[in-house]
């Protein structure tokens, strides 16, 4: 199976993914538009969609597209999201006929209470639609869910191969990369990875899909137990922090205000 990522506004990606019988499914068709010219540019049929979450730049191209392919449309069963048409929650497996293809989903609350990630190991490398829960160094905002909620997430996808391709919704690598720089300068895997994202980008090329390799030696969000990481997070907060949760907290936090 073939995955593409069509760019859409400022910085999402729908992530698009097309058999070898030109059949597809979209995640998170924000909008309509880069999905149908994509489709009938290639001649594919559309044979479902998968929705992460409620915000509208992830589902405000359901309507659309279910108008012009009648087809499914699989989303968290904790939100509330017009044209979602079956509802699934941590652990159910997705069976999907053409695309022939199974997800199983993974309950990652914190950017939204809702919110769900698919996970498809049949595909090699393994597959995951993360949304906006783990980006390629950084994490989603949290809108809904606590700092708690959002670090457990990220620990269960960090329990999937290292080698999963990751397919976050939105293009902000270089702004996280950024971000992780103030915070630990001196990294060299993060500046290593400046250097080739900056690359990949001025060649207008995505930064994405990433990987847990990568993310797991480059992402902040995933390194606040680090000592280099403590040190930064007090010294930028001005007193210790000793508990887990409260290093992701600060960090967290702190990315907010950058
Ligand atoms: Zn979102
Ligand atoms: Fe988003």
């Amino acid at each position: 199976m073939k995955l593409h990522a069509l760019p859409a506004f400022h910085d999402n990606y729908i992530w698009l993914l097309v058999d070898d019988n030109r059949q597809c499914l979209v995640v998170d068709p924000g909008d309509a538009a880069p999905v149908v010219q994509f489709i009938e540019a290639n001649q594919l049929t559309l044979g479902a969609i998968l929705i992460t979450h409620h915000h509208p730049d992830h589902t405000g191209g359901i309507h659309q597209l279910v108008s012009r392919w009648p087809v499914k449309v699989y989303g968290p069963a904790h939100e509330n999201i017009s044209g979602v048409t079956d509802r699934l929650e941590d652990d159910d497996i997705l069976s999907i006929m053409a695309p022939s293809i199974r997800f199983r989903v993974i309950d990652v609350p914190g950017h939204t209470l809702g919110h769900i990630a698919y996970y498809c190991e049949e595909q090699q490398p393994p597959l995951l639609f993360c949304g906006d829960t783990l980006f390629s160094a950084g994490c989603g905002r949290l809108f809904e869910g606590t700092p708690a909620q959002m670090d457990a997430s990220l620990n269960a996808l960090c329990e999937l191969p290292d080698n999963t391709r990751i397919c976050c919704t939105h293009e902000y690598t270089l702004a996280n990369l950024q971000f992780a720089l103030a915070v630990l300068p001196d990294d060299p895997a993060l500046n290593e990875r400046m250097t080739r994202v900056q690359a990949l980008r001025n060649a207008g090329k995505p930064s994405l899909p990433t990987d847990f390799t990568t993310e797991k030696a480059s992402n902040p969000f995933l390194r606040v137990d680090e000592p280099a990481t403590q040190k930064a997070l007090e010294a930028e907060i001005g007193h210790p922090l000793t508990e887990h949760v409260a290093r992701f907290a600060a960090l967290r936090a702190w990315k907010d205000r950058f």
